[in-house]
């Protein structure tokens, strides 16, 4: 686990990966270089999984080394992401059925930019409030959307683990992309479903907000998981917003919070 103040001082990110306490091999990948973040929590048999999600960091990386922040496009990365997964699993028998999530984000000149398939998220925490960015690709996520399932009920449903959308499987791979503007002091978590799926939305906001250090709130949330059971891998980035990276024409008018999201859900084919 690492804090690093990204750039001069406008961001600070901290980010932590663990394999928790039943799995005996961490199948999550994250990557967190400057102004573009990434979670991946891959899927498959034997060693499948973790190749999956690392090469749709790998993919990431290259993609937002190569072209830098203003010319990356992130729906075409993890259009590409997709595309090596399927031909990797092509490739070798063994990696046969792996797939992976991969939830993006990029900040520029005061706007996040969110790309995302499965069911891993980003939030955005504001003061006290936290939203998800993503919407679930999972069936618990399909059903809650279309009302035919309550928080209450979604929270103990077999199928939650179930995803119906993920990188790996077909070229045409439906990406949700939205954008939000941010303020100064805002929070914006990427996790993988091994720490959403046991601590609270509120849990999340709570432990944030309770410290200035991200490395710190990153430890906070992989124990909390942990202590909670810790039945899958936990990854966590947090980005911290501070003054300078915000324009000073965005602070006039604060935004409030809502919970329309940044996710498109017309989604959009690479
Ligand atoms: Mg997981």
């Amino acid at each position: 686990m690492h804090a690093i103040l990204d750039g001069v001082r406008d961001l600070l990110v901290g980010f932590a990966t663990d394999v928790g306490l039943v799995r005996d091999r961490n199948e999550d990948a994250y990557f967190a270089a400057s102004r573009c973040y990434a979670v991946a929590d891959g899927m498959g048999g034997h060693k499948a999984g973790e190749v999956a999600s690392k090469i749709a960091i790998e993919v990431v990386a290259s993609e937002y080394g190569e072209r830098g922040s203003a010319a990356f496009d992130i729906a075409n990365c993890i259009g590409k992401a997709n595309h090596r997964v399927i031909q990797a699993s092509r490739n070798r028998d063994e990696l046969e059925g792996m797939g992976t999530t991969l939830t993006v984000v990029t900040l520029c000149e005061g706007v996040l930019k969110v790309g995302h398939v499965g069911d891993s998220r980003a939030y955005l925490i504001r003061a006290d409030s936290i939203v998800q960015l993503t919407d679930d690709h999972s069936v618990v996520g399909e059903l809650l959307r279309s009302g035919l399932l309550t928080p209450e009920e979604a929270e103990c449903h077999p199928g939650r683990h179930a995803i119906t959308r993920a990188l790996g499987f077909s070229e045409n791979l439906d990406i949700d992309i939205g954008e939000r503007q941010l303020m100064p002091g805002d929070a914006v978590l990427l996790c993988t479903d091994g720490l959403h799926d046991i601590v609270s939305d509120d849990e999340i906001a709570r432990t944030v907000g309770m410290s200035n250090d991200p490395d710190k709130a990153c430890m906070g949330l992989v124990k909390l998981a942990r202590a909670r059971g810790g039945h899958d891998n936990i990854t966590v980035v947090i980005v911290r917003i501070e003054e300078s990276d915000v324009p000073s024409s965005s602070l006039l008018v604060p935004e409030p919070l809502d919970a329309s999201g940044a996710s498109d859900s017309g989604g959009r084919s690479p």
